[in-house]
C-alpha cells in the first residue's frame, strides 16, 4: 500500500490561515506549481532557500508514493524594476548596462542557477517552462480575460481592472487585504500612467523603442505583465485548479494575488488548495543585500570565496542547516550556526554509516516503532523539518549506545531503523553522505591546524615558518586571508 494512505498529512495554508488536512483533487496525484527564478542576476540565498524547502516537499511526496507533476517556472521575460508596472524589464537593463543581447542573459544565469541546484543536490522539476515560451498562450488568456470584462487596453497596453473584479471576488483574499485599504495607501496616478487606478496591474506592456524584447500581438508590439506567465503556465500544465502552489512570502502581494485574479476570472474556480510560503533568510541577523557588502553567493559558501564566513562549508551541510530551522520561521544564516551546524551533521552521518557495522542482538533496547512514527509524524505536520531532525539525534543516541556496548536492537529493528534512517536522511532531506565530503572536512579540519601553527610561528617572529605555511598552502590552491576576525581560509 502507498505510504501515503496511511500518512495524513497536514499543511499550513496560507489562504486559512491554518493547517489543514491534505486532499489531493485525482486520488494519488499532486500537482504543485512554485514560482522560479528571474534569470537577470546569480541565484539569490534566499530563493534557494525557498526552493530547497519546495525540494523536500516534493521529496517527502514522492516518497509517500504519491506521482508528482512538479512544475517550476523559468521568468525570462516581463519582470520589470517594480511592482508598480514601471521601470525597465529586469533582464532588457541587465542586457543593454552589459551590451549583450537579452537572451545571453538569460542563458547564463539559467545556467548558473542550475549549477547552484545541481550542487545542493536538488531533484530537477517535472516541467520547467519559460514565459518566452509561452508568449502565445499569454495573449489567448488576456483576450479571454478583455472579453470577460475584466481588462482594459489603453495605448497598446493591457491591465486588468481590480475594482470590477473585486465586485463579485476578493482582491487580497490570499495577503489579507481589501481593495479599500489598497486604494487609500496608494499614492494617486501622476498622469503619466494609463491605469484606471492604481491598483490595477498590467497584462500586457506597450515595448518602447528601446525595448529589445518585444512579441507582436493585438494590442502593440510589446511584452507579457510578469504575473500573467505563472497563470498561464500553471493552468496550461496543471489545470485550472491543482493542489499546491508555493513561493517566498514575498510574493503573496501582488503576485499571487494577482494570479488568482486572472485565473479565476478565466476559469471561474479558485484556482489552488493550499498556498504555501517560505519565509525570509537573514545574514548575520542583517537583510542581505549587495549595496551594504552582507551579501553571499549560494556558490561562494561552498569555495570560500567569500568575506562574510570564515571557512567554506559543504552543500550538504548548508542543506542540514536550512532544514534544523522551519520554512514559515525566520532563517539568520551565519558562520557560528553554520559551524554548529557542521558538527551535528558530521555526528548524524557517523551514525548513519556506523548502522552498517551494527550486529543484531536477541532484543531492543530502543523502540523502533515508535521512532519511525515519529519520523513519519515530524514530516505529516506540515513538513516540520526542524522535529524530524531532532528525531533522527534520538536514533543516533541510540547508535552511539550500541556503540558503546550499551544498547542492542533485534535484526528486525535494526533493519527498520537502517531504512528509515537512510530513507529521511538521504531520500526525503537531501543530504549527501559522498566520501569526498567527509574528506573536505577532514581538509578544514587540517587547514585550521595549519592556521592555528602560523599563527603560532608569527607570534614567535618565525616569519620564515609563517610564510612557508602560506605559500606552500597557495601552491595547494589554498588561499589564507587575514581579517580583524582572524585568518579565514578559501580553496580554489
Ligand atoms: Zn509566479
Amino acid at each position: 500500500m502507498e505510504r501515503y494512505k496511511e500518512n495524513q498529512l497536514k499543511v499550513y495554508n496560507s489562504l486559512s490561515k491554518k493547517k489543514e488536512d491534505f486532499k489531493t483533487i485525482t486520488d494519488g496525484y499532486v500537482g504543485m506549481y512554485v514560482c522560479g527564478p528571474t534569470v537577470y542576476s546569480n541565484a539569490h540565498l534566499g530563493n534557494v532557500r525557498t526552493f530547497m524547502f519546495f525540494d523536500v516537499v516534493y521529496r517527502y511526496l514522492l516518497y509517500l508514493g504519491y506521482k508528482v507533476r512538479y512544475v517550476r517556472n523559468i521568468t525570462d521575460a516581463g519582470h520589470l524594476e517594480n511592482d508598480a508596472d514601471e521601470g525597465e524589464d529586469r533582464i532588457s537593463k541587465k542586457a543593454r548596462l552589459e551590451k549583450i543581447e537579452p537572451m545571453e542573459v538569460v542563458q547564463k544565469y539559467t545556467v548558473d542557477f542550475h549549477d547552484v541546484l545541481k550542487n545542493y543536490n536538488f531533484l530537477p522539476p517535472s516541467i520547467e517552462p519559460t514565459a518566452t515560451g509561452h508568449i502565445v498562450e499569454q495573449i489567448e488568456m488576456i483576450k479571454e480575460i478583455i472579453e470577460k470584462g475584466f481588462a482594459y487596453e489603453v495605448n497598446g497596453s493591457v491591465y486588468f481592472d481590480v475594482l470590477a473584479y473585486n465586485e463579485d471576488s476578493h482582491y487580497g483574499i490570499l495577503s489579507g487585504r481589501k481593495v479599500e485599504d489598497l486604494i487609500h495607501n496608494t499614492r494617486t496616478l501622476d498622469g503619466q500612467s494609463d491605469k484606471k487606478n492604481p491598483q490595477d496591474f498590467a497584462l500586457w506592456k506597450k515595448a518602447d523603442e528601446r525595448h529589445i524584447m518585444r512579441w507582436p500581438s493585438p494590442w502593440s508590439d510589446g511584452f507579457p505583465g510578469w504575473h500573467l506567465e505563472c497563470s498561464v503556465m500553471s493552468t496550461k500544465y496543471l489545470g485550472e485548479q491543482f493542489d499546491i502552489h508555493g513561493g517566498g512570502m514575498d510574493l503573496k502581494f501582488p503576485h499571487h494575488e494577482c494570479e488568482i485574479a486572472q485565473s479565476q476570472t478565466c476559469s471561474g474556480v479558485k484556482p489552488v488548495n493550499y498556498w504555501m510560503h517560505t519565509n525570509m533568510l537573514l545574514l548575520n541577523s542583517q537583510k542581505m543585500a549587495k549595496s551594504t557588502g552582507n551579501f553571499i553567493l549560494p556558490n561562494e559558501i561552498l569555495s570560500g570565496e567569500n568575506d562574510i564566513l570564515p571557512k567554506p562549508f559543504s552543500a550538504s551541510v548548508v542543506r542540514f542547516f536550512n532544514l534544523q530551522a522551519n520554512y514559515r520561521s525566520i532563517l539568520d544564516f551565519s558562520g557560528e550556526a553554520l559551524e554548529a551546524s557542521e558538527k551535528g551533521h558530521s555526528k548524524l552521518m557517523e551514525a548513519v554509516r556506523f548502522t552498517d557495522k551494527i550486529e543484531a542482538s536477541a532484543t531492543s533496547t530502543f523502540d523502533v516503532q515508535k521512532w519511525e512514527k515519529d519520523c513519519y509524524a515530524a514530516m505529516n505536520d506540515d513538513f516540520n523539518t526542524p522535529v524530524l531532525i531532532a528525531h533522527l539525534f534520538e536514533a543516533v543516541k541510540a547508535i552511539n549506545q550500541i556503540k558503546e556496548q550499551n544498547a542492542t536492537l533485534t535484526a528486525a529493528d535494526l533493519t527498520t531503523l537502517k531504512t528509515t534512517l537512510n530513507a529521511f536522511v538521504f531520500d526525503v532531506l537531501g543530504l549527501m553522505n559522498e566520501a569526498n565530503q567527509d574528506n573536505s572536512e577532514k581538509i578544514n579540519g587540517v587547514v585550521a591546524l595549519l592556521i592555528k601553527l602560523r599563527k603560532e610561528a608569527r607570534e614567535n617572529k618565525d616569519w620564515a615558518l609563517s610564510d612557508q605555511i602560506r605559500d606552500e598552502l597557495i601552491a595547494l590552491g589554498i588561499q589564507l586571508k587575514d581579517g580583524r576576525e582572524g585568518t579565514t581560509f578559501s580553496i580554489q
